[in-house]
């Protein structure tokens, strides 16, 4: 039976509580004080999502010598050509922005040189030592300041509450709100809003070994695809080289070892206790991501795997004692799990990390759905093919500010009645979700396995036409499988398999985009890599795929890149100080 339906109005609703949705928040409060601004997360506010767990830090061009043209530079390069410069443009500007703002108006205290400026360090892809950081635990300092100033305000805040699904407005013209699920009663909600802020964060948490928080299941991204709204470069999930092995039936496996430790002068082993990366690049472990873990499993693959099946990272030969100096962080979470990282080996897998792809956005953060606005990891195009290890935070702080201010100009420019909601929407969104209850149950862990396997095996950092198409069926029989499998009726409150089922959904419908987007591209470019297509295609006409769903499935087409301030084989650096 279906529940009663609350219903709240407010001019403004963020979806997410990460550097995004905090940064929209605080924007739309400061450009409109006197706004109606709700915060709506699946967790606690501050406490849940991927920018508490940054751990390297924020690039940003601000010492001498650096420009953000070169930051532009690093980007494109980075993102082989794929990303919307207009997006990287305003990304490397309002960096700058972004991190005074963080220091001087909202109290964040970043590592110092000896002679008092902001400490910046390497991280590989990048020519320029510009990723501002505190020590190796940056977002916790960047989201506990966002979290204090964001409870100072006046705005109205619902923790534990998850998005379920976009609601059009009756008369079709855009967004007129979004269906909630209170987790703590197990009953909805309606918002009603002017405007919608989608910052849930991404998250490719479907691969077997992943870094993102738990609370990640790409719901805005599934969401989006619901309401039939285009997503681009979903076949750019990136992986990080070094996620910690630390043994089955650990959420620790997969958590993310930073790049510094690269960076810093790390060494990666195969087995045999072997230093590998030469072998695959001349800059060996300094080699970007997408090389690192693709060579780690070719090591693996070539039968020189550790015994948990990946390589070992050995940090001893920089001293330990100032290993545990610069990596405090990394040091203590290797030996929270037994391991020492600072004298000896310890054993890593490339994991999934970050997903270059989302919905297509501009740089007012506005999406093709009037009404609906887009930030962070759930938005595509900033990165291209590939993101720079410290361009997530500064991505999500950037254009969640801007995404604020909009939001509040627009809400404030043009005032009036709240748009009326399509019933048959918000129908359908509660079936979805509560139409499962007292069905017969299935086992969603097994099938969550399943996905998680499926995704490492065929979807994963080497790729193939025939392990697509393979996948492409599995996924759909998944669906089905997932579709069919009920939820016993009872406690609804807090109900983790109900939350398991619906995250299990939202997962598999962003797997089938990803498997979508990667057997239309056949060639191979940054996080992208086709066995059967290895070469990178002329960068001059490159073209980006676009997924949306429609009633006959998914469709994905390819869009020219407009290079907007740049060609391939050219530089803004010419002329400028390189
Ligand atoms: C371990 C790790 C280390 C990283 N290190 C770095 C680094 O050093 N430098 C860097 O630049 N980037 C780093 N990143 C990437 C960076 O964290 C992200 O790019 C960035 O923080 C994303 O911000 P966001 O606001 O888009 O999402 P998040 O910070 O993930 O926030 C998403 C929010 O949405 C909420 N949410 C999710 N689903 C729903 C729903 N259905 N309803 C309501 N709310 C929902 C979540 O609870 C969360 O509050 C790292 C990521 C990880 C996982």
């Amino acid at each position: 039976m279906m529940p009663p339906l609350s219903a709240l109005n407010t001019d403004i609703l963020i979806l997410g509580a990460g550097g995004a949705g905090l940064f929209a928040a605080l924007h739309a409060k400061k450009t409109a004080p006197d706004l109606d601004v709700t915060i709506a997360v699946k967790g606690l506010l501050g406490k849940c999502g991927c920018t508490r767990m940054v751990q390297g830090g924020y690039n940003v061009a601000l010492a001498a010598g650096d420009s953000i043209e070169r930051h532009f530079m690093d980007t494109v390069e980075g993102g082989k050509w794929l990303n919307d410069q207009d997006l990287a443009w305003m990304l490397v500007t309002g960096a700058q922005v972004r991190i005074r703002e963080l220091e001087n108006e909202l109290g964040c205290f970043f590592d110092r040189n000896p002679d008092g400026t902001v400490h910046q360090k390497a991280f590989a892809g990048q020519t320029f030592d510009r990723t501002v950081h505190k020590g190796d635990l940056t977002g916790i300092e960047i989201i506990n300041r966002l979290m204090e100033q964001v409870w100072r305000r006046d705005v109205r805040r619902l923790e534990d509450h998850r998005a379920l699904d976009l609601i059009q407005a009756s008369d079709g013209a855009g967004l007129a709100g979004v269906l909630m699920l209170d987790i703590r009663t197990g009953e909805p909600l309606l918002v009603r809003a002017r405007a919608v802020l989608l910052a849930t964060g991404g998250g490719p948490t479907m691969y077997k070994y992943h870094t993102p928080s738990g609370d990640k299941s790409c719901d805005g991204l599934a969401m989006a695809l619901r309401a039939g709204l285009p997503l681009r470069d979903m076949e750019m999930v990136q992986f990080h080289p070094t996620g910690l092995l630390a043994g089955p039936g650990t959420r620790m496996t997969g958590t993310v070892l930073e790049e510094g430790l690269r960076g810093s002068g790390g060494f990666l082993l195969d087995a045999s206790r072997e230093r590998f990366m030469f072998a695959y690049d001349e800059r060996g472990e300094r080699a970007t991501r997408d090389i690192v873990s693709r060579s780690i499993m070719y090591r693996i693959r070539e039968g020189h795997a550790t015994p948990n099946g990946g390589v070992y990272i050995r940090m001893a030969h920089l001293g330990p004692a100032e290993v545990r100096r610069q990596f405090k962080g990394m040091v203590e979470r290797c030996a929270d799990c037994g391991f020492d990282l600072a004298g000896g080996d310890v054993e890593v897998v490339p994991t999934a990390h970050y997903m270059m792809g989302g919905v297509v956005f501009d740089t007012q953060c506005r999406t093709p759905m009037p009404r609906l606005y887009a930030a962070g990891e759930d938005t595509g195009g900033v990165h291209g093919a590939n993101r720079l290890g410290g361009n997530g935070v500064a991505n999500s702080t950037v254009f969640g500010a801007i995404a604020g201010d909009r939001m509040a100009g627009a809400v404030t420019n043009e005032p009036g009645t709240l748009p009326d909601c399509d019933a048959r929407a918000i129908d359908a969104a509660l079936d979805r979700a509560y139409g499962p209850i007292g069905r017969a149950p299935g086992d969603i862990f097994a099938m969550r396995e399943e996905l998680l396997e499926l995704m490492w095996d065929q979807v994963g950092i080497l790729r193939s036409g025939a392990q697509l198409q393979n996948a492409t069926s599995r996924l759909d029989g998944l669906a089905g499988a997932v579709a069919a499998c009920g939820i016993p009726d009872g406690d609804r409150r807090f109900n983790l398999t109900w939350m398991d089922r619906l995250n299990l959904e939202n997962l598999i419908a962003v797997s089938r985009a990803i498997c979508a987007a990667a057997l239309k591209r056949d060639d191979s470019r940054g996080a992208h890599f086709r066995e059967d297509f290895p070469q990178t295609s002329a960068l001059d006409h490159s073209t980006y795929t676009v997924v949306r769903s429609t009633e006959s499935g998914l469709h994905v087409e390819m869009q020219p890149v407009h290079f907007t301030r740049v060609r391939p084989g050219e530089s803004l650096l010419r002329g400028a100080a390189e």
